[in-house]
């Protein structure tokens, strides 16, 4: 993996031997894993500083949330004032209200909202609702999607199709769920004919940024939404990845299909630790009834609501999409270009925000693919001994190949970007050979 090829430094490495002394891996997430696992001391904009004295272009922004970069001072100025009068209180407080009124404002079509921390819990409140609302077991999820590291939902290809994704993990754990190959209308169609007085909902990245940036083909979502209506079914978006990133109004606005529920998290409050679970009222007020059980000792902390509110009224007052988008497409030509000059065939696909690179196959030469078997087709392993160049060479990806953009990249990243991945082809190239 790339995080066995990276060259750390003399106190990373010294670092890394001391972690692994006390922590499972040197990592607190097993996502990392397959990271650079270099120590890095601060982060500010677009950039990453190591404890060696190096320097990073970051294009994982910490696997999404760092959307404006790396403590942003608008941001975090308000996060501070806001810890000042305390945290947690047990009792609510104005910046939750705010915070409320702005997401679902910014969103458009969402009329209630529960913050939490993380992704993965909010797709367990989404699922239990579905549950709850429609008195049916099944939930509909697709091939390659990420939806957090529980057992009821956690999926990996086997021998068998696809099933458990961990040690510990059982058949039984995923009983009530069904996996369908994304973009495949058909194979939704058909399960919704067979078993649709058993489904209690779909849920969706509704558009596969996480694993290979992969965009729902035309008409796709569409049906998706009116099989759910069709069947008295819940839609469920999870928009972890997607949610403020792809456009201030998510997929909804993006792709024009609205779902029930959807869950947001990274992008949306600037780097700090936040999630949502936002939809329908009829379906939301379930918890309000506490008909449904939705907790969390840190939900809406004040140091959340204020990342959140600040957040959101920021992408709204001064968007910074056009220029992401911009320095995301300048970047890509850049990378295809220089992949060329160095005789590579590399592949770019995807949105400038959250592109994904990667190398063919014989089997896969060219054109975007449309979901995780076209993914699977592609060389991963190869991209992942050329993202370890990239680190050696400060630009800051991890093996999986997505890139994202933040509003701090703007000139001086690019070119010191294009500098240094000229120098990361190069080592690279005369690597593989
Ligand atoms: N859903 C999606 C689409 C995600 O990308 C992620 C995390 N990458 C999650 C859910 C889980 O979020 P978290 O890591 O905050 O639990």
């Amino acid at each position: 993996t790339t995080s066995d090829l990276v060259r750390r430094g003399e106190r990373s490495a010294a670092l890394r031997e001391q972690a692994l002394r006390r922590t499972p891996g040197g990592v607190h997430s097993n996502v990392r894993l397959n990271g650079p696992q270099v120590f890095i001391e601060r982060a500010k904009g677009a950039w990453l500083y190591d404890v060696d004295g190096r320097d990073y272009v970051d294009h994982l922004l910490g696997q999404g949330p760092n959307f404006l970069g790396h403590a942003p001072g608008d941001i975090l100025a308000a996060v501070e004032r806001a810890c000042r009068d305390g945290m947690i209180y047990g009792g609510q407080h104005p910046l939750e209200v705010a915070a409320a009124d702005a997401v679902c404002d910014a969103l458009g079509w969402a009329e209630r909202i529960r913050f939490g921390v993380t992704g993965t819990e909010q797709v367990q409140a989404a699922m239990r609702l579905a549950r709850a609302a429609t008195g049916r077991p099944k939930i509909i999820r697709f091939e390659g999607h990420y939806h957090g590291w529980l057992d009821n939902i956690l999926i990996a290809p086997g021998e068998r199709g696809w099933g458990p994704a961990t040690a510990g993990q059982t058949p039984a754990h995923l009983a009530d769920v069904i996996v369908l190959p994304w973009n495949d209308a058909d194979a939704v169609r058909r399960t919704m004919a067979e078993r649709g007085s058993e489904i209690a909902g779909i849920i969706t990245e509704a558009m596969m940024i996480n694993t290979g940036s992969i965009l729902p083909r035309p008409g796709f979502l569409e049906t998706l939404r009116e099989l759910c209506t069709a069947h008295g079914a819940v839609l469920i978006f999870d928009e972890v990845i997607s949610g403020f990133r792809i456009a201030l109004g998510g997929a909804a606005e993006r792709f024009g299909v609205t779902p029930d529920l959807a869950t947001y998290g990274k992008a949306m409050a600037g780097g700090w630790p936040v999630a949502a679970l936002a939809g329908r009222a009829d379906l939301m007020d379930r918890f309000g009834t506490g008909e449904v059980n939705h907790s969390g000792t840190f939900n809406s902390s004040t140091m959340a609501m204020a990342a959140t509110l600040a957040t959101v009224t920021r992408l709204r007052e001064r968007p910074p999409y056009e220029q992401i988008s911009g320095y995301g497409d300048a970047l890509r030509e850049h990378l295809v270009a220089l992949a060329a000059k160095h005789g590579v065939p590399l592949r770019v696909q995807g949105l400038p925000m959250a592109f994904h690179v990667s190398f063919g196959t014989d089997d896969a030469p060219g054109g975007d693919v449309a979901d995780h078997r076209g993914l699977s087709r592609l060389d991963l392993a190869r991209y992942e001994r050329f993202a370890a160049h990239l680190v050696d060479h400060g630009v800051w990806v991890a093996g999986r190949g997505i890139w994202y953009v933040s509003a701090a990249h703007g000139d001086a990243e690019l070119a010191a970007t294009v500098e240094r991945l000229d120098r990361a082809f190069a080592t690279w190239v005369a690597d593989e050979s």
